[in-house]
């Protein structure tokens, strides 16, 4: 056999190679969505994946730490995310996102348009003006579909773009991410003033999973919060012995009062969801230690 026909063969039989693999992957992917709940120490980050591959980052964590977690979860040939909510400017959800934006290129990037005085709220801003086409200021009824999936933006209320907030925690994107019966709530850092806005509105903010806000502050996650969502299942973020005292004892004793699974990125690491639209897996990379 000559040495141009060889080549030939070989490189049909590895493209019927992969060719084969990649049936057997479609087949053995379903209809999943993914949602992981990132270790990122004392801060928020969420990296979503549709049953379409569409890949969402909701805020980014304090530090670069998010990048190793991408690079767990994407391909390293995939430097595209399709699309990054920042719920609002502080640097325990933002610092991770400038990184990302560093080494990653994004098809959207969504948030509240609100001013600071911060110097990476600077770097942020200035990260934002060179990808300016891609920059979609949101506020309630923004409504984003990703082949089944869907988020749907429920706070603030208002277009913030261009103001000076007095309460920045208070303007974070509340955003609904919905796939057929199981629901995910985002809730930033809002404290109850801004829940009760939201239990009070039109919104619907019924959940199966309430990603706690504030990372468990006791002036966030109020009683009237909890009834509203009445969610199954609550993931709070927070550094492992953070200097806040977060997760506090009373927003673990509500969520107990309500009977509501707790989940604890400071003592479980990842907190990894999987749905089918009918049902919620979770897998988490440590034991729960026993709770007294
Ligand atoms: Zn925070």
């Amino acid at each position: 056999m000559n040495k141009k026909i060889f080549l030939y063969l070989a490189l049909i039989l590895l493209a019927l190679n992969f060719f084969c693999w990649k049936e057997v992957f479609s087949l053995t992917e379903n209809n999943y969505l993914k949602v992981d709940f990132l270790d990122v120490g004392q801060g928020d980050s969420a990296f979503i994946e549709t049953p379409e591959k569409h890949q969402i980052l909701i805020d980014g964590g304090p530090t670069s730490a998010v990048l190793q977690k991408l690079s767990e979860r994407m391909p390293f040939w995939d430097k595209e995310i399709d699309l990054i909510i920042l719920t609002h400017p502080e640097l325990d959800h933002m610092q991770g996102l400038i990184d990302v934006l560093q080494r990653y290129r994004a098809d959207y990037i969504l948030w509240t348009g609100i001013l600071r005085e911060t110097s990476e709220y600077k770097k942020w801003a200035s990260i934002l003006s060179q990808n300016s086409k891609k920059v979609i200021v949101v506020s309630a009824g923004t409504k984003v579909k990703a082949g089944n999936a869907e988020i749907d933006i429920l706070f603030p209320f208002e277009n913030l773009a261009g103001n000076e907030v007095k309460n920045t925690n208070d303007s974070s994107i509340v955003a609904k991410l919905i796939y057929g019966k199981e629901s995910f709530l985002f809730t930033g850092d809002i404290s109850s003033t801004a829940e009760k806005l939201l239990a009070n509105s039109k919104e619907n903010i019924l959940s199966n999973v309430l990603k706690v806000a504030h990372h468990g502050s006791k002036y966030s996650t109020s009683d009237l919060f909890l009834a509203a969502v009445a969610p199954r299942i609550a993931v709070i973020s927070a550094g492992v012995k953070n200097t806040y005292g977060h997760p506090t004892r009373e927003v673990l004793q509500r969520l107990q009062n309500y009977d509501i699974t707790t989940l604890r990125t400071d003592q479980s690491g990842d907190i990894n969801f999987v749905t089918d639209g009918n049902s919620i897996y979770i897998t988490l990379n440590y034991e729960i230690p026993e709770i007294p």
